[in-house]
This record gives C-alpha cells, sequence and structure tokens, in this order.
C-alpha cells in the first residue's frame, strides 16, 4: 500500500490554541531498572497476549539480554524478526505486517533503538497490535506516539502521530545499554539532547515540559561523556537511559523545529544515520534560532553550567568524537538543496520557534553546517 493512503497526519506534540494548550496522554506502563527485561513476559500476560512477534536489532538478537527477552516470554513468542534497517523504510513494514498477520500475532515486542521500535510502532499501526518497547540506545522514539516512516522509492522519510502507535509498555534496562558502541552511544545520546532543546524552545510544549527538558539536559550534559568514555560504568548507563526517558517524555508533549526537519530530510534523502545528523546540525539549529528563543537558550546554558547553549553543545559533542560536518558523512554542496526542498515539507519545519518561510532559510543552517 503507498505511504500516502495510509499516513494520517493528526496533531504531533502539542498544539496551540487561542487560550491553552492540547496535548496527549495514551496509556503506558513504564518500567526502568536493571532487569526489567525480565518482566517481558509478565506484561505480555497481562496485556492478554498468546502470540508474541519479537522485533529485534541484529546487533542485540545473539546477546543474552536477547535471551532474555525470549525465556520470559517462553512459548508465547511465536516469530522473531531481525531485519530491522535505518529509517524504517515501508517495504520493510509491508513485509513485517505480512508476517505478523500471517502468524496471527497478537502483540509486538520490539527490541532495540529507535528503528526497531520504529518498525514495531509502524507494524502496531498498520494492524492494532498492541506492543512492548524496549529501548537498547537513547534515541527516545518508544516515548512517543509518533513515527518516522522512509517511502523508500521516493527517499523521502515523513511522520504519523497516532494514539496506536504508543507502545503499551516499555521496559527501561540500563544493563542491555551497555554493550551500546562508542559512536551509538554518543550520537543517540546527542539526539536525547536534541529532543530536550528543542522542547525547551517550542511554541507547542505543554507546561511541564520545560523542567523536564531541562533536567534532561543538565543530567545527559554529565553522563553522556561518562558513558562514552566507559561503556560498563552502570551507573552513568542509569543516568543517562533516565536522562533519555525525560528527554523522550519531552519530545512527546512538545512539537520539534527546523533541526528535527532537517534531521529527516538529512536521513530519508541521503541515509545520514539519525543520532550522526543530529550531532551535526543541533548547534547550528541552535544558533539559527537563537534572535527569537534568547530566553530559552540561556536556560538550556545554566543548565549545562555554560554561558552559551550553542557553543557548550558544540563543545560537548566534538568531545565525544563526533563528525561536526556534514561533508563528513559523505555530502556533496550540492546536495544541501536537495535536502532543505525536502524539509519544507517537515511538519517540524513548519512549528519552528523562527518563521521558515523559503528553503534559503534553510540552506543558511545547512551551509553553515557543511
Ligand atoms: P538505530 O535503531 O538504527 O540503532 C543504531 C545501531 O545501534 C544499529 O546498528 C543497532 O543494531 C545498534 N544497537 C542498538 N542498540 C544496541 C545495543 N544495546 N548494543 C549494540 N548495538 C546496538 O538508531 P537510533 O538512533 O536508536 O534510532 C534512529 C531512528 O529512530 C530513526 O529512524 C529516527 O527517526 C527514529 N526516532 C523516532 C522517534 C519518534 O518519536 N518517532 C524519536 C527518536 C528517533
Amino acid at each position: 500500500m503507498a505511504l500516502a493512503l495510509w499516513v494520517r497526519c493528526l496533531p504531533r506534540g502539542a498544539t496551540p490554541t487561542a487560550t491553552g494548550f492540547e496535548t496527549f496522554f495514551p496509556a503506558c506502563k513504564v518500567i526502568f531498572g536493571s532487569g526489567a527485561v525480565g518482566r517481558a513476559g509478565t506484561e505480555a500476560a497481562a496485556l492478554g497476549a498468546h502470540r508474541v512477534l519479537f522485533v529485534c536489532t541484529s546487533s542485540l538478537a545473539t546477546t543474552p539480554k536477547a535471551t532474555s527477552v525470549r525465556t520470559s516470554l517462553g512459548d508465547r513468542l511465536v516469530v522473531q524478526i531481525t531485519d530491522v534497517r535505518p529509517h524504517v523504510p515501508s517495504d520493510l513494514v509491508e513485509a513485517s505486517v505480512h508476517v505478523a498477520e500471517a502468524q496471527g500475532v497478537d502483540l509486538v515486542v520490539a527490541g532495540g533503538g529507535g528503528s526497531a521500535i520504529g518498525l514495531g510502532k509502524a507494524i502496531g499501526y498498520r494492524t492494532g497490535i498492541p506492543q512492548i518497547a524496549v529501548p537498547t540506545t537513547y534515541a527516545g522514539s518508544e516515548m512517543t506516539q509518533v513515527l518516522g516512516i522512509t517511502d523508500a522509492a521516493r527517499r523521502e522519510k515523513r511522520t504519523v502521530s497516532h494514539p496506536s502507535i504508543m507502545p503499551r509498555v516499555v521496559l527501561y534496562d540500563p544493563e542491555v545499554t551497555v554493550g551500546l558502541p562508542p559512536v551509538a552511544t554518543a550520537s543517540t545520546g546527542i539526539n536525547a539532547l536534541a529532543h530536550a532543546v528543542e522542547a525547551v524552545y517550542s511554541p507547542t510544549a505543554a507546561p511541564f515540559v520545560g523542567p523536564v527538558a531541562l533536567e534532561a539536559v543538565a543530567a545527559i550534559g554529565l553522563a553522556l561523556p561518562r558513558c562514552v568514555r566507559d561503556g560498563g560504568d552502570l551507573d552513568a548507563r542509569t543516568d543517562m537511559l533516565r536522562a533519555a526517558f525525560l528527554a523522550g517524555l519531552a519530545l512527546a508533549h512538545a512539537g520539534m523545529g527546523v533541526h528535527h526537519g532537517l534531521c529527516h530530510a538529512l536521513g530519508g534523502k541521503f541515509g545520514v544515520p539519525h543520532g550522526l545528523a543530529n550531532a551535526i546540525v543541533l548547534p547550528h539549529a541552535m544558533r539559527y534560532n537563537a534572535d527569537v528563543v534568547g530566553p530559552e537558550l540561556a536556560r538550556v546554558a545554566a543548565a549545562l553550567g555554560a554561558v552559551s547553549a550553542p557553543d557548550a553543545v558544540s563543545d560537548l559533542i566534538g568531545s565525544l568524537g563526533l563528525p561536526q560536518r556534514l561533508r563528513e558523512v559523505g555530502l556533496g554542496e550540492d546536495d544541501l538543496a536537495v535536502v532543505a526542498q525536502d524539509a519544507m515539507g517537515s511538519s517540524a519545519v513548519a512549528g519552528n520557534p523562527k518563521a521558515i518561510r523559503s528553503p534559503d532559510q534553510l540552506l543558511e543552517i545547512l551551509h553553515s553546517a557543511w
């Protein structure tokens, strides 16, 4: 089925009205702590599930933690998908929905980063089957009712928002993140930071979002360097996963801005991994918005113990050893216009606090990041 036929664009995050705000609280149980993955079976039973599909990112599939999930699910587990690909391509969604329907699946358990959780969400959205999410990176997708999906033929990544996309249970287990390699740790951690920063200056954020997002900013500033320095530091991993949860919660109740619109276009058009796109674009998007969100950025700076928020974020990203230029991830200068044009169709760009009316404004950010 063509992507456009089943993508229903409902409001994302909070929506401003003349007199107040509007936001969504889909029913979701969050369990956080070491060993949480062992709860998969109990939670599946509580949801009345008998036939479970386990979507598991390939780098996790042979680890003891994936075995814990399978053991916990026991006889309920009927089929597993490990062909998880970045940016949730639409052809993979079609094939996975077919598997779920053919096997009579009544619950999806998705373990992995945003790509695995996104595939689980896509199956849930298409079939109405509930999901349990087991996040293993800091991308935060598990906390939202938003799905990013890529039309493989057109190379277009678009988001759709709907309550059926939201996982019913999220199992946050810091022990699962211990094996996350340094670059994935750093880049998905910066993705979490970007959720928090764009939530702080979002014009559509629900009122509780600011403090939640600033708490996430402060915690990421402290915990992420520790996780990258020593991936086996379980205390640091716990602090970072808790911060990613807070950032994901903020993301769920605030519209994102130009930063996210550009990252989706970089992923959809050129396959740039989402975390790396975040690491490259974030300080430039913050600088671009600075003249209209000065007080908000001052609060981000204070949370990081710094004077300038964009400079502090740029320094943090540099210290983690991540790429900081689009040319380093294969983008040619001519590609920037393609990204800008595509991003003009993004709801995140439309919701940016500084109005964006022409691709030239996006090119300004992209050139500074190139
Ligand atoms: P990813 O899921 O593609 O994972 C990156 C790599 O890390 C993969 O190779 C994966 O196999 C590996 N990996 C994951 N966990 C591991 C672990 N514990 N140990 C070892 N290897 C591990 O990347 P991501 O950055 O987590 O997710 C990006 C995707 O999530 C993008 O499509 C993005 O748009 C989406 N996303 C969606 C939302 C939302 O609200 N809908 C929010 C954030 C991100």
